[in-house]
């Protein structure tokens, strides 16, 4: 043995260490960051899916079709108009375009969404036996499609419960950015 050893302070460089989120924070950060890349000017919405080790699976925002000229369709949400001249018509919610890009199975995942989930999202989780449902904001609970999305999850046995975002979180989170970004 290295006799230098005998004089170290067997402390040194046991520093206080802890993650600044936890995994929930975690994974909602990210379903917000997908969000923000989302270009509908109304309602940004973003999704992560997660397995049970914590490791991502697939994400997403809501966006137009895949590949579709969207300078042709509409971003506007006034259902005065047609349903062929709304969103509605051409826009793939966060959730189904997180479930359409998974490279592998979704059975017992966590899915973290920003927007409880409409009930057609909610069909698609649950058939892909994804177990548990995160949520940030449930603004739309009077609405018939969040009931539908909840009786969907209740009879198909998907978990959910709502995230407590805490938020000191996101002028932390500006601290490091910024750190990060003075390294440079
Ligand atoms: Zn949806």
């Amino acid at each position: 043995m290295d006799s230098k050893n005998n004089k170290i302070d067997p402390t040194i460089n046991f520093v206080p260490a802890k993650s600044a989120l936890s995994w929930d924070e975690y994974f909602m950060l990210q379903a917000m960051i997908a969000a923000f890349k989302s270009k509908d000017p109304a309602t940004k919405v973003g999704s992560v899916f997660v397995d049970k080790n914590n490791h991502q699976i697939t994400m997403g925002y809501n966006g137009f079709v895949a590949g579709i000229d969207e300078s042709k369709v509409p971003w506007g949400k006034d259902k005065s108009a047609p349903l062929e001249f709304q969103k509605y018509g051409y826009v793939v919610h966060s959730e189904a375009n997180a479930i359409l890009h998974a490279s592998r199975s979704l059975e017992g995942a966590t899915a973290y969404v920003t927007l409880f989930p409409c009930n057609e999202c909610a069909k698609l989780i649950a058939s892909s036996k994804v177990k548990e449902v995160v949520f940030l904001s449930d603004k739309h609970q009077d609405t018939e499609s969040n009931r539908i999305a909840k009786k969907i999850f209740d009879l198909s046995g998907v978990s959910f419960r709502s995230l407590e975002f805490r938020s000191e979180i996101l002028g932390n989170l500006t601290e490091h950015l910024q750190n990060l970004l003075t390294d440079i």
